[in-house]
């Protein structure tokens, strides 16, 4: 198979259309078939339920090149299982489990000339997504949905090493308790813009979260999860039933404890503890961990021991064993990697 020819290791964080993406209407109560379409375009009605009222969720996960050439997926069970929680909370039909494997691999089957050779730290993001597709003015469900799932190729999310990170405390808030913090749908990211285009003004990279019912507790970022590294070495992460449950923070729970002996504590994590911690880290699929030097609360800095230059040790370990499981380096626990070819 001929690779396209992209100067790989220059790929950016942005959108380039590939040859294949996958379709499927829900209609009359149910999924039709679905088909891969070369069409990049979507045609909907002007009054469609995601324009008007926003019913709309999505995924991300990555398919890559291992070192001895084969293109996989880590974890997209757990993907397509999140999808279906989205879609349930949003009142909207879960695309089935086992049909969204099947999609996520056909797409990425369908553009293997554009996931990045080994070794180009490159890999081709993959976009699932629903959205109600027909008329809706008065505020209800829609009746119809389309499903997507398209791909693109996307850069090292660093280049040249992860320099660590400077946030602040935010003053806005992501998500209510009982709210839809926990799933991934694109209006918690509607109304996360105004707050990151202001941190970014102000000279930060991200904004740290807080609780909206006390503001005393760390929560998440727009886009990813916390991990702390206490100075005994323990893995401590908020537990809070508004963020979204992560999967790459979830993996590192359990390299921390199953590949790397750590003690791992998920629980409510006050800020006031924060000064005490070693180490900081935010998870996502785009970076796996990319470290935080520095929280700015109000003027007031809390600075980690690990300092601005490079990612602390622990967190360095954590990164290197999961990018090492998912490169095929070290041996993955049972089911997390999904071979597509
Ligand atoms: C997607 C997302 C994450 C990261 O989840 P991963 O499964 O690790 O990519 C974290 N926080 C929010 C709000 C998200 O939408």
């Amino acid at each position: 198979m001929e690779k396209k020819a992209i100067d790989w290791s220059n790929l950016g964080f942005s959108y380039m259309e590939t040859e294949k993406r996958f379709v499927s209407n829900y209609k009359d109560g149910k999924w039709d078939a679905g088909l891969l379409t070369d069409n990049a375009n979507v045609v909907i009605n002007e009054c469609a339920g995601v324009l008007q009222y926003a019913q709309t969720c999505f995924e991300g996960l990555k398919a890559y090149t291992t070192e001895d050439g084969h293109i996989v997926m880590f974890r997209p069970d757990l993907n397509a299982k999140r999808m279906a929680d989205s879609a349930k909370r949003l009142m909207m039909p879960a695309f089935p489990e086992e049909r969204f494997l099947e999609a996520v691999h056909k797409v990425v089957e369908a553009n293997k000339a554009f996931v990045p050779p080994y070794g180009s730290g490159a890999t081709l993001y993959i976009r699932p997504y629903m959205f109600g597709s027909n008329p809706v003015i008065g505020v209800k469900p829609a009746d119809e949905y389309q499903f997507r799932v398209f791909t693109t190729p996307v850069g090292p999310y660093f280049k040249g090493g992860a320099k660590p990170i400077t946030i602040r405390v935010c003053d806005y808030d992501r998500a209510a308790p009982h709210g839809t913090g926990h799933v991934k749908a694109g209006l918690n990211y509607a109304m996360s813009l105004y707050a990151i285009m202001e941190a970014h003004s102000q000279g930060y990279d991200e904004n740290m979260y807080l609780d909206a019912a006390t503001r005393t507790k760390v929560e998440e970022t727009g886009g990813a999860n916390f991990i702390f590294i206490t100075k005994d070495q323990k893995l401590v992460t908020p537990k809070s039933s508004t963020i979204l449950p992560s999967i790459t923070r979830r993996s590192l729970m359990y390299v921390a404890e199953h590949y790397l002996g750590m003690e791992v504590e998920e629980r409510e994590v006050y800020f006031d503890e924060v000064k005490e911690f070693a180490e900081c880290g935010l998870c996502g699929t785009a970076a796996v961990i990319s470290p935080v030097g520095k929280v700015v609360d109000h003027g007031k800095e809390i600075c980690f021991p690990s300092g601005m230059d490079e990612m602390g040790p622990v967190t360095k370990k954590l990164y290197d064993t999961l990018t090492g499981i998912q490169m095929g380096h070290i041996e993955a626990p049972e089911g997390w990697i999904h071979r597509v070819c």
